[in-house]
C-alpha cells in the first residue's frame, strides 16, 4: 500500500485561476505518483463567483479530487481547519489556489518529510513586489511577536507547508475559535524544516488583504498568543503615579521656597488629557481580550458545510 498525500487548497473566488492551478499542480503530482497516492481537497470558502462549478468540472476529470463547500465565506483559517479535519492521507500539504505557492516545491517538502522532519514549511526570502508600508508593519509585527515571548514566528513564514498526520492532529487539538495559524503552527512544536522561496505575484484575481485587514490580523495575532498588552496598563499606571508624586512634591517645595503658586492651566490640561488617553487605551486593550473571550465562550462552529463531493 502506498502512503497518501492530501493536498488542501482553500479557495475563495478563484474562478480565473483555479484551472491553471490544477494543471500546474498535477504536473508535480504526476512525478510522485509512483511512490505516493494523492488526493486534492478543495475547500470552497463560500465563493460568490463560479469557483464551485469550476471545481466540479475538475472533479469530473480527476477522481482524486474531493470538494468541501461552505455555506458562506468563513475565511482561510476556517478553510484550513476544515481541510485538516477532513483529509484522509498520512501526510498533508496546505497550498494557496493562486499559484503564489509554487507546487514544484512539494517535491522538496516530500524530501524533507522523508528525512524525518515532521513539518516542512516555506518562508519568503524577501518581500519583493509588496508595498513598502506593508513591509514595515510586517517587520514591527514579527518583532513584537518575538519579543513578548508569545511564540517565535519566523519572518516571512507562509501557510504553505507539509506535515505528518500527527502534527495535523495536534493542530486540530487547539480548538480555539479565533485561529491564528501562523502562531498555532509554531506553538505545537515538532521538527521543522524551513525552505526559502521567492515571493511570487498572484496569477489572477485579487488578494483579499489590504492594510486595514493586515493591521487587524496583527492585533489578532498578538492578543491570541500573549497577555503582555494587559500588563502595559499596569506599567503605565505605575509610571504615571511615580511621576505625579514627584510633580506634587515639586509644587509643594516651590510654594514653600518661593512662596508663590505654580501657574497651572497648561500643565493641568496636559496631565488630564494624558491620563485620559492612557485610560482609554487600557480599556481598549481590555475589551480586545473580552471580545475574544466572548467569541470563544459561545463555542460556535468554525465553519458550516453546505455540500461535500466525495464520490
Ligand atoms: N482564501 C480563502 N478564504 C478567504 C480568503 C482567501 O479560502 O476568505 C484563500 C484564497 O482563495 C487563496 C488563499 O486563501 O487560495 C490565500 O488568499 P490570498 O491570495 O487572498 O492571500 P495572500 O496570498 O495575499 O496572502
Ligand atoms: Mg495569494
Amino acid at each position: 500500500m502506498k502512503e497518501k498525500i492530501s493536498i488542501i487548497v482553500p479557495c475563495y473566488n478563484e474562478t480565473e485561476g483555479i484551472q491553471k492551478f490544477y494543471s500546474e499542480a498535477i504536473k508535480t503530482i504526476n512525478k510522485i505518483t509512483d511512490k505516493y497516492d494523492y488526493e486534492i481537497l478543495f475547500i470552497n470558502d463560500g465563493s460568490s463567483d463560479n469557483t464551485f462549478e469550476k471545481l466540479k468540472e475538475l472533479k469530473k476529470m480527476d477522481d482524486n479530487i474531493r470538494i468541501i463547500s461552505f455555506s458562506r465565506n468563513f475565511g482561510k483559517e476556517a478553510a484550513m481547519y476544515a481541510g485538516l479535519e477532513n483529509f484522509v492521507g498520512e501526510y498533508v500539504v496546505i497550498i494557496d489556489a493562486d499559484l503564489q505557492n509554487d507546487p514544484v516545491i512539494m517535491l522538496e517538502m516530500i524530501k524533507g518529510i522523508e528525512e524525518n522532519y515532521d513539518i516542512v514549511t516555506t518562508c519568503r526570502k524577501d518581500r519583493k513586489g509588496e508595498a513598502p508600508i506593508k513591509n514595515i508593519f510586517a517587520k514591527i509585527f514579527y518583532q513584537i511577536m518575538g519579543n513578548v515571548g508569545a511564540v517565535k514566528i519566523r519572518q516571512g513564514a507562509q501557510d504553505y507547508r507539509m506535515m505528518t498526520r500527527q502534527v495535523a492532529e495536534s493542530i486540530l487539538s487547539l480548538k480555539e475559535y479565533n485561529r491564528f495559524s501562523k502562531g498555532i503552527f509554531n506553538w505545537v512544536g515538532f521538527n521543522v524544516k524551513y525552505l526559502e522561496v521567492e515571493n511570487k505575484p498572484r496569477i489572477a484575481g485579487k488578494s483579499k488583504w489590504n492594510l486595514k485587514k493586515l493591521f487587524a490580523y496583527a492585533i489578532d495575532g498578538i492578543t491570541s498568543f500573549t497577555t503582555a498588552p494587559l500588563k502595559l496598563s499596569i506599567i503605565s499606571g505605575f509610571v504615571i503615579s511615580v511621576l505625579s508624586i514627584i510633580m506634587g512634591l515639586e509644587i509643594v517645595l516651590q510654594t514653600i521656597i518661593n512662596g508663590k503658586d505654580v501657574p497651572g492651566y497648561a500643565s493641568t490640561i496636559t496631565a488630564v488629557l494624558f491620563i485620559g488617553g492612557i485610560q482609554l487605551i487600557s480599556i481598549g486593550i481590555l475589551s480586545e481580550y473580552i471580545s475574544k473571550m466572548y467569541l470563544e465562550v459561545k463555542q460556535r462552529p468554525k465553519y458550516i458545510i453546505k455540500e461535500k463531493i466525495d464520490k
